[in-house]
């Protein structure tokens, strides 16, 4: 009994210096945290002029492309002729489906494979903004800056399409979510041209113009088209991550520059539960929204397993060094700990988002007065795919879910597979990281899964190494507010934004 304790007692000691061991000696990386604050760059207020402009152009997309109004594009795609003169005559340029823009910066060496960067020149409906219909536009540059928000904001401050220019930051609908991508890119390629520069290799630029409604009349076309001329990418940037800054990520005591390598599927499927319908007086033991209901909370409580894909163990090891002991231990040590792992991951909704697939039940319908049964009462499950997802593999568990009901499945809109995941050893990703190192001293460089959809996947066609990332600082608020109301862009955010295009369109091929 004695030494059945000591061997007991043994095995705990030798296992307790495996975890410490471990954990000490994975290879998390160093965390360089305050090296340094980010600079702040000077722009002109030519520059500013020239954005805040871009911002007062209306490019709402429609995702009835019945109601479409291109009017605005046709607008925006006049304002951009005039407004960057040295970039019209500087480098090619062509329409794809009468409003994707493409720009074509013509190398020195033509051996070497081109890069793309991507932008979308939409923007999603302003939301309420009563009372704040006034255009007047205020340009004052000079007025002292605000401090970022702290709170969501309940109403615009401003007209948004004012692109108004005040207190150190740029409003309007469109400023984060994305056309400060789209004008800080031809900045930078007007200032690189003003100085008579030539990229080494060829550089294109491509703006979708919806974006927000899916992409397939404006990205799918380029890429199409590119696929079509046998041209492939080195790498291709689009949005998609951010530098969050510090305190924004819980258990992370540091700001992160999230790279998006891969981004999650999409699928909406409406489920339609047959019953018998009539009228209520007389109802059956189960109705069909009883039986929906059945179906919905299956659902909900038997999600599709969670796993922790490369991309997020390759997370954890770049911020692991700003966490916690017992979460390092959790990381290093994950041929023990992994199930406590993700059951911390999904016990929160943020996190478990990056370790499955997400189930979200958004709509429902039965029948249309109080004392009818609905003989088909049908709901939407919106699910986002985790890499190694696939759709089949989610309907198969859709099905097992209805099992004993009589349903039918529809495609709500078009699915989507979660997208391939890009290396994070390629040329486009360290000339990338190495890009915001410099821009971002006090942010750790982080691979990442998007969660969101975005136009990228579509150049995978086109190109194996495929990133998503806004080049700006913002904390969690002001990440809510794209989409959302009061949405801006700090002058600090915007300014820094073009010079570190300026970097990445010289610099590629530096060695
Ligand atoms: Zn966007």
């Amino acid at each position: 009994m004695k030494k059945l304790l000591l061997l007991l007692l043994g095995i705990i000691v030798v296992l307790a210096v495996v975890i410490v061991v471990k954990t000490l000696t994975y290879p998390f990386a160093k965390i360089v945290t305050g090296e340094g604050q980010s600079k702040t760059y000077p722009i002109s207020d030519t520059a500013l002029i020239r954005f805040s402009g871009g911002i007062r152009i209306p490019t709402v997309s429609n995702v009835d492309y019945m109601q479409f109004n291109y009017t605005p594009f046709d607008t925006l795609e006049q304002y951009l002729t005039r407004t960057y003169p040295r970039i019209y005559e500087g480098m090619e340029h062509y329409v794809i489906n009468k409003h994707g823009l493409v720009f074509h910066w013509k190398g020195k060496n033509t051996g070497l494979k081109p890069i793309l960067f991507l932008a979308h020149q939409d923007v999603v409906p302003p939301g309420d903004f009563a009372g704040k219909d006034s255009a007047a536009v205020i340009f004052s540059p000079k007025d002292p800056p605000l401090p970022p928000i702290t709170a969501i904001a309940q109403t615009w401050d401003y007209y948004p399409f004012s692109g108004n220019v005040v207190n150190g930051r740029i409003y309007g609908r469109g400023t984060l979510d994305m056309k400060s991508m789209l004008f800080s890119l031809l900045e930078a390629a007007d200032n690189l041209l003003a100085q008579g520069y030539t990229p080494e290799r060829d550089i294109y630029f491509a703006f979708g113009f919806d974006e927000e409604v899916g992409g397939t009349e404006g990205a799918r076309k380029i890429a199409e088209d590119f696929k079509q001329k046998n041209i492939s990418f080195d790498a291709v940037y689009d949005e998609g991550g951010i530098v969050s800054t510090k305190g924004s990520l819980p258990g992370i005591n540091t700001a992160v520059a999230l790279i998006g390598c891969a981004e999650k599927g999409f699928w909406s499927v409406k489920i339609k539960v047959k019953g018998l319908g009539g009228h209520s007086s007389m109802p059956p033991l189960q109705s069909a929204m009883g039986k929906a209901a059945v179906i919905m909370q299956r659902l909900e409580n038997d999600q599709m397993k969670p796993m922790i894909i490369p991309t997020i163990n390759q997370f954890f090891t770049e911020i692991g060094g700003s966490m916690g002991f017992a979460s390092r231990m959790a990381i290093a040590n994950q041929w023990l700990f992994k199930g406590m792992l993700i059951k911390q991951l999904t016990a929160n909704h943020t996190t478990n988002a990056l370790v499955r697939t997400t189930t979200a039940l958004t709509q429902m319908k039965g029948s249309d007065a109080s004392n009818v049964l609905a003989p088909v009462v049908d709901f939407v499950v919106n699910f986002r795919l985790l890499p190694g997802n696939t759709v089949e593999d989610v309907r198969k568990h859709v099905l097992a879910a209805c099992q004993g009901f009589d349903v039918e499945l529809e495609n709500v809109r078009e699915a989507r597979e979660a997208s391939r995941v890009s290396s994070t050893n390629s040329q486009g990703y360290k000339v990338m990281e190495r890009t915001v190192k410099q821009y971002f001293p006090d942010a750790v460089v982080a691979p990442y899964l998007t969660i969101g959809g975005t136009d990228a996947y579509k150049y995978e066609m086109i190109c194996d190494h495929v990133y998503r990332f806004l080049p700006v600082a913002i904390n969690n608020f002001e990440q809510q507010s794209i989409h959302n109301n009061n949405e801006y862009i700090s002058i600090e955010n915007y300014s820094r934004m073009i010079k570190y295009f300026e970097t990445m369109l010289s610099e590629y091929d530096k060695k």
